[in-house]
């Protein structure tokens, strides 16, 4: 695999680079967002640092997003809540803190890449809900007939309510399939997706939150009515 290091400071690369390098993985530089807007196609994962000379990593990947689905992991010093909350809204699909432990990153590398790979474990099917069809296979979802764009992180906790549709599904399971181990970040983390999942739905009832366990996806007709067709 190919991961993407956006990093102006050279040593901070080289380090991540060399750690990297020992576990077969190998990496790509960018030293400014426009080198990642460029050159992402190259990378199947970026790592973001977000004190960038000539954007502002959230910047960066807010237009990312635009154009890609790539797995993003800000790595960045910026611990304050606000920057976590905006980077996993604005699309990264996990948030560390520098310095970061390389077994840790790669712990989450691994995590990531599960995520996007879990549809090479066999056909998962088309699940449709009222005027919403989420294809788990193609890793597409259409609402009322309109294709929405899900970040991978996104579309892995709408596949894991998906699965077990009219259940309540726990946050520790989420999580668990998801990110791969119930870590105290992802805890955050999932409030913060599900409420962009609930975002791009659009179909409020459509997802229930079940105070003290975890979420769950209505089946119709419980939540028809929010969402008939149009006419
Ligand atoms: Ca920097």
């Amino acid at each position: 695999m190919r991961v993407m290091l956006v990093e102006d400071d050279d040593g901070v690369a080289d380090a991540l680079a060399d750690g990297l390098r020992g576990f077969a993985i190998r990496t790509l530089r960018a030293r400014r967002a426009d080198d990642l807007l460029r050159d992402h196609v190259l990378a199947d994962l970026v790592l973001l640092d977000l004190g960038l000379p000539d954007l502002d990593g959230l910047d960066a990947l807010r237009k990312l997003r635009r154009v890609s689905n790539v797995p993003v992991i800000v790595l960045t010093a910026r611990n304050d809540e606000r920057s976590v909350v905006r980077g996993l809204r604005l699309g990264a699909d996990d948030y560390l803190l520098k310095p970061v432990g390389l077994n840790v990153l790669l712990a989450r590398i691994e995590a990531v890449r599960r995520r996007v790979r879990t549809n090479v474990n066999g056909p998962r099917g088309v699940v449709r809900i009222g005027d919403i069809r989420i294809d788990l296979d193609a890793r597409q979802v259409v609402v009322g007939g309109t294709a929405a764009a899900f970040t991978p992180t996104e579309f892995e906790i709408l596949a894991s309510l998906a699965g077990r549709v009219g259940q309540a599904v726990s946050r520790e399971l989420i999580m668990d399939e998801v990110w791969g181990d119930a870590y105290l970040a992802a805890s955050r983390s999932l409030d913060v997706h599900i409420a962009a999942v609930r975002a791009k739905l659009n179909r409020p009832g459509l997802i229930s939150t079940i105070r003290g366990f975890g979420f769950r996806l209505e089946e119709p007709p419980a939540c028809a009515t929010d969402y008939s067709p149009r006419s």
